[in-house]
């Protein structure tokens, strides 16, 4: 039987986040994860796909290399380079995080853990206690019922792993994980269909920001289907055939099934122990805190964004509380959000939408086209800045969109996070040229004395 001051169920971005931080505070620590820490995240989400992004770039730009003045010939994409560098990228960090989950002294166990009272959880037959348990069991693809998988049926996990590059795909779901796998198979030349249910892409992110999106996909001759629902799925030797509520069909070497992820949380014996839950999300308190006083939440299974800086927040935040200190949580609307396709979406706040719901009249907006930025001009990168302030002159959203704008965000968080007015950031000097600027534009713009922007 092994005994720890904190058992962590689950080795993702959470689970190891909480570990880490909990030993680095002098607390023992027990982190049990049935596959290999590093969770999603590092094995089937975050990673993986950014490493394939970027060879998609590399395609893109090897492909219009001549408009540069570089001669280049795009040829095609080697499946099983691709997977090496892919892999590479994630036995480095893989090894990385290991060696330090080592050096810190964590005893990691190697099984599938359940919970079997309120500081013990078995695993493999053995019990492992702690004064304090961190559920931290992530997520998994959602399915439809009516929609079965098959080898032209994937979720996110097998459409990773393509030992070839098929020629046509449709994308059910236009929210993150489908518009970024539209994204890189239109690079390697997969003619992309998404259906989307909803009536645009990226319902999350502001209006404005689905229809720069549309738009920019249009271009790149990926088809977006809104407002379409699917009521047939048929997987047949030669394709996969789906037929829309609307009476049209649709037909593709693939289907990749991208409609969110449910939480882990079946199987745990969390209802056994009297951990309360909701759709299948464990019901935290704002300390993450679950019906169980000895047992926190963290990360997908905690309903909100299913994003691994969250978890990972999460998890430094539970730890901290468990070795006695009183950390400040940070809320869900303070997140960055990032969505790598090409081109990127990265926001913070409000949108639009919301500000006015929630200030009325007194919101402020102002949208800074990319075409006026020269580093963005230099990269090509089509797209915009757009500002929300609310009526006290605070930033309250900031949504942006277009190649490079993922390293923006750094700079809106804050201003989101610590209530900066548009004002005075106005008077902060962005580097030139970066598209930095276009950010700094829009605050000018927005506090009445735009530079580069009339009208
Ligand atoms: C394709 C894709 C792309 C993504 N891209 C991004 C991105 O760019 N940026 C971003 O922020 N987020 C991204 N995400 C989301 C991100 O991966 C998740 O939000 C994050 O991994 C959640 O962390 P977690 O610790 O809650 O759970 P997970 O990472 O899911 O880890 C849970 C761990 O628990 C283990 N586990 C589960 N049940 C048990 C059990 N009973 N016993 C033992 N172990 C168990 C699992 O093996 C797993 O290792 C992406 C997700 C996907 C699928």
């Amino acid at each position: 039987m092994a005994e720890a001051d904190v058992v962590i169920l689950g080795g993702g971005p959470g689970g190891y986040a909480a570990a880490i931080r909990s030993a680095q505070l002098g607390r023992s620590v027990v982190l049990i994860d049935e596959a290999e820490v590093g969770g999603t995240c590092l094995h089937r989400g975050c990673i993986p796909t950014k490493a394939l992004l970027h060879a998609a770039e590399v395609a893109d730009t090897a492909r219009t290399a001549a408009q540069f003045g570089v001669t280049a010939t795009f040829h095609g994409v080697d499946p099983e380079k691709l997977h090496a560098f892919k892999n590479t990228v994630v036995s480095r960090l893989h090894k990385g995080l290991s060696g330090l989950i080592d050096a810190l002294g964590i005893t990691v166990v190697n099984g599938c853990g359940r919970m079997t009272g309120p500081t013990t959880v078995e695993v493999d037959g053995a019990t492992v206690t702690g004064e304090s348990i961190v559920l931290a069991t992530g997520s998994a693809p959602k399915v439809p019922q009516a929609i079965a998988t098959s080898d032209r049926v994937l979720t996110s996990d097998q459409a990773l792993e393509l030992a070839t590059i098929p020629q046509s795909a449709i994308i059910l779901g236009g929210g993150v994980i489908g518009v970024e796998f539209a994204s890189l198979w239109a690079s390697f030349g997969v003619k992309v269909t998404i259906v989307e249910a909803l009536p645009r892409l990226v319902p999350n992110e502001d209006a404005a920001i689905s229809s720069y999106l549309e738009r920019l996909f249009r271009r790149r001759r990926i088809t977006a289907k809104t407002g379409a629902r699917v009521t047939d799925v048929v997987s047949a030797d030669d394709a996969v055939r789906v037929t829309l509520e609307s009476g049209d069909e649709l037909s593709a070497d693939l289907l990749l099934v991208a409609v969110g992820r449910s939480p882990r949380t079946a199987d745990l014996g969390l209802a056994e122990a009297g951990v309360d839950l909701d759709s299948g999300f464990v019901v935290t308190d704002d300390k993450l805190r679950s019906s169980v006083p000895s047992v926190y939440a963290i990360g997908d299974i905690v309903a909100g964004l299913q994003l691994a800086h969250r978890a990972f927040q999460q998890g430094i935040f539970v730890a901290e509380q468990i070795a006695g200190r009183d950390p400040d949580a940070v809320a869900d609307i303070g997140i960055p959000r990032v969505t790598y396709c090409d081109p990127e979406i990265a926001s913070v706040g409000l949108t639009e939408e919301a500000a006015r719901e929630r200030y009325g009249e007194g919101v402020e907006t102002v949208t800074y086209d990319l075409a006026g930025n020269g580093r963005s001009q230099i990269l090509k990168a089509s797209g915009a800045v757009k500002l929300v302030v609310d009526p006290s002159g605070a930033v309250a959203g900031v949504h942006m969109i277009g190649r490079g704008v993922s390293e923006l965000i750094g700079e809106a968080q804050l201003l989101y996070n610590l209530g900066v007015k548009a004002a005075e950031a106005a008077q902060l000097v962005h580097a030139h040229p970066t598209q930095n600027e276009a950010l700094g534009e829009a605050l000018m713009a927005v506090s009445g004395a735009p530079l580069h922007l009339h009208g």
